[in-house]
């Protein structure tokens, strides 16, 4: 951050789209060239004893190009601007949106402490706490994403961290965000937020009252499906606890992907305007299908989480879920997955391409079990809608021939 990037912008006074366009890069200290460069580094080399010294005693390598593997300026160029937008003090890019995860809950918890986290998180989040903390003594309970107030019920006194993620994968149910870090707050527990589905632009952890905001720069920050990147965001306090964490797990984001992820912010607000649209009329023409239960996507007016979404969200993005009538068969959604033309199968999302996938809530859930009929996840791209739509209708029209 500091030494190598400071650029002149008060940041706090400016709107998004222009913190997009300005934020983490500074021509002037580049030879006017208008993007940071990507520097490639693992030994830095420091010209006097007193600097040698000054850098050995940065142990996390904090405002200081001290050691490749705590970041470059690229690195920090990204760190810088991410910070700017999302009201931080400081952030951290990981090498990938998981191990940002994982690094936001270790730096809070030991061995005999607890931690709530939703029913509707991220799956390899859930891997990682029963696979993982569970070794070293830290206990998880997941809960339903809808509990609202009523987490205080949930909470013990050895409850370090709640870990929350709005709306939750593959379902969206949108989570009461105030009420569980005030909650959290009058009892000295942290709230971790994963923001990737809000891209991060349409939604503000910090604001809402949680410590640490967690993103997958992989989906919408990148916004191109070439590179792997994971962001935190927290004030100074807790900053410092995450980047100790991280350190200590050998963190570190590849500077070209730092360079890519920061590329791809200066566009992921038009970007997003377009996955947004894009997703909202799929989602209302799906409404209208018969073969369709139910749409989950909490921009519709009918969403249970609707009011909780217009509360606290300035937008959507282009990920959601739709609900087939129960009992339509496999084979049938095969046929209709097989021969779709522009949606493609494939895990990850928030890059410019559509995708289409059976997701499956009933092997993860735990708090509140999965009970409706066979889920599809779409991700809106930046095609036109007409002819997603057009693609969409010939797979129907295919479950159909086959059911
Ligand atoms: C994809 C995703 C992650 C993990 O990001 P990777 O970069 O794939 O490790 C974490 N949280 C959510 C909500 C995600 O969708």
């Amino acid at each position: 951050m500091g030494e190598s990037t400071g650029h002149k912008m008060k940041s706090r006074s400016k709107k998004p789209d222009t913190l997009l366009a300005h934020a983490g890069r500074d021509p002037a200290r580049n030879f006017g060239v208008v993007n940071p460069p990507v520097y490639h580094a693992s030994t830095i080399i420091h010209q006097t004893v007193a600097d040698l010294e000054k850098a050995q005693k940065n142990r996390y390598g904090i405002d200081q190009v001290v050691y490749g593997r705590y970041g470059t300026p690229t690195t920090f160029a990204l760190e810088q601007a991410v910070a700017a937008l999302e009201g931080g003090s400081r952030a951290i890019a990981f090498c990938s949106g998981a191990a940002a995860c994982y690094a936001a809950i270790l730096a809070f918890v030991k061995a005999g402490d607890h931690v709530l986290v939703t029913d509707s998180v991220y799956g390899p989040v859930r891997g990682f706490c029963n696979g993982f903390l569970a070794r070293f003594g830290v206990e998880t309970t997941f809960y339903n994403p809808t509990i609202g107030e009523g987490i205080g019920a949930a909470i013990r006194d050895n409850t370090r961290v709640i870990y929350l993620e709005s709306p939750g994968s593959l379902t969206f149910e949108i989570q009461d965000t105030r009420a569980i870090a005030r909650l959290a707050k009058t009892r000295g527990i942290k709230t971790v937020f994963d923001n990737t589905w809000a891209a991060p632009l349409y939604c503000k952890p910090l604001a809402l009252g949680c410590d640490v905001e967690v993103i997958a720069g992989t989906k919408y920050i990148v916004g191109h499906s070439d590179a792997m990147m994971g962001l935190a965001v927290a004030n100074e306090e807790n900053f410092l606890k995450v980047r100790e964490a991280a350190t200590l797990m050998g963190n570190h984001a590849a500077p070209d992907d730092c360079y890519l992820a920061l590329r791809g912010l200066r566009t992921a607000g038009v970007r997003l305007k377009q996955h947004q649209a894009a997703a909202l009329e799929l989602a209302q023409w799906l409404t209208k299908r018969r073969e369709v239960e139910r749409v989950l996507h909490p921009a519709l007016s009918n969403d249970p989480g609707h009011h909780l979404w217009k509360r606290d969200f300035t937008g959507a993005s282009g990920l959601f879920s739709f609900v087939l009538k129960p009992g339509v068969q496999k084979r049938a959604i095969d046929i209709l997955l097989d021969g779709l033309e522009l949606f493609g199968m494939g895990f990850s999302w928030g890059g410019f391409e559509s995708l289409l996938v059976p997701v499956y809530p009933e092997h993860l859930r735990t708090a509140v079990p999965w009970q409706d009929g066979p889920v599809l996840r779409v991700h809106a791209g930046l095609e036109d809608v007409d002819d997603l739509i057009a693609d969409l209708d010939a797979g129907f029209k295919r479950l159909t021939a086959a059911l």
